[in-house]
């Protein structure tokens, strides 16, 4: 693994409390960078994260806020930044699959006006509202943005054509804001193919065993092999961006 000096640096995670969040404010931390942990405000395992982070030596400081409300996402970016008092990396990591079991492509019924609310708002609604009121604290100090897409916007099914669709955003607005942000902030999106994390939709052990068996390196993604590569994103990568780099062990290869 590449070994950074992030002393001094700052990072805001959102969707920190839990799965490739947590991984990744836990090793931004061990790498000496102060992080903004972003958590659900009714969600206990954000407080707890950054409690244990305290324990063991790092600096890390809770940023309670829901980033698909509209209104909530800016203040909770805004308390967030008062506190570390600069931005290096944002990481729009939040995110929803609205379902706790998948929607397969024909089974439109079930894809609601609800169900669309809900993944525009967080999945990529969320993610503009945090680069728009982080845009100007990452200007001045020359930093990066990596955001969570998914293989499900990149033409895979996902858990349902909504999340796929909202992902397949996530994608676009990635380009686009490199574009708007550059030459002093760069933009990057990670897409993680089957990860091992507390992902709300249900696996059953056969599509477990499916996504082991189709992908080359024979094995799922751990929360950690995602941070790896939002960390190389956020604080190497010094010529990249508006890219979306797939991280899946080669399943859609
Ligand atoms: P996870 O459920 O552990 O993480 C998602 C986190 O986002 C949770 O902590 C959740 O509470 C938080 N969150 C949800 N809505 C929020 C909101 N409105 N405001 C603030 N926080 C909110 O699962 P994960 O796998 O770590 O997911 C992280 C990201 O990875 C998501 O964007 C997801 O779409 C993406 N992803 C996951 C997989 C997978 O297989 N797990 C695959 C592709 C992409």
């Amino acid at each position: 693994m590449i070994r950074y000096d992030l002393t001094g640096k700052t990072a805001l995670v959102t969707g920190g409390a839990s799965g490739i969040g947590l991984a990744t404010g836990t090793m931004l931390a061990g790498f000496g960078c102060t992080v903004a942990v972003n958590h659900l405000p009714d969600d206990p395992r954000g407080p707890e994260a950054v409690a244990k982070l305290n324990a063991s030596g790092a600096q890390a400081i809770a940023a309670p806020g829901h980033v698909g409300i509209a209104g909530d996402a800016e203040r909770m970016v805004g308390a967030a930044l008062e506190k570390l008092g600069r931005l290096d990396l944002l990481v729009n990591n939040a995110g929803t699959p609205g379902t706790r079991s998948r929607i397969a492509p024909p089974e439109l019924d079930l894809i609601t006006e609800e169900l669309w609310s809900t993944l525009l708002e967080t999945n990529l609604l969320g993610v503009f509202r945090c680069a728009k009121a982080a845009a100007p604290a990452l200007k001045a100090a020359h930093g990066a943005i990596v955001n969570t897409a998914s293989i499900a916007g990149l033409g895979r099914a996902g858990s349902s054509l909504a999340y796929g669709a909202t992902k397949a955003g996530v994608v676009s607005l990635t380009q686009n804001l490199a574009r708007a942000l550059g030459p002093e902030v760069r933009v990057n999106a990670i897409a993680p193919g089957a990860v091992d994390s507390p992902w709300m939709v249900e696996w059953t052990e056969e599509e477990r065993r499916n996504t082991i068996d189709r992908a080359v390196l024979k094995r799922r993604c751990t929360p950690e092999d995602l941070a790896e590569v939002i960390l190389f994103l956020g604080f190497g990568a010094a010529m990249v961006t508006g890219q979306t780099i797939v991280v899946d062990g080669g399943l859609t290869l």
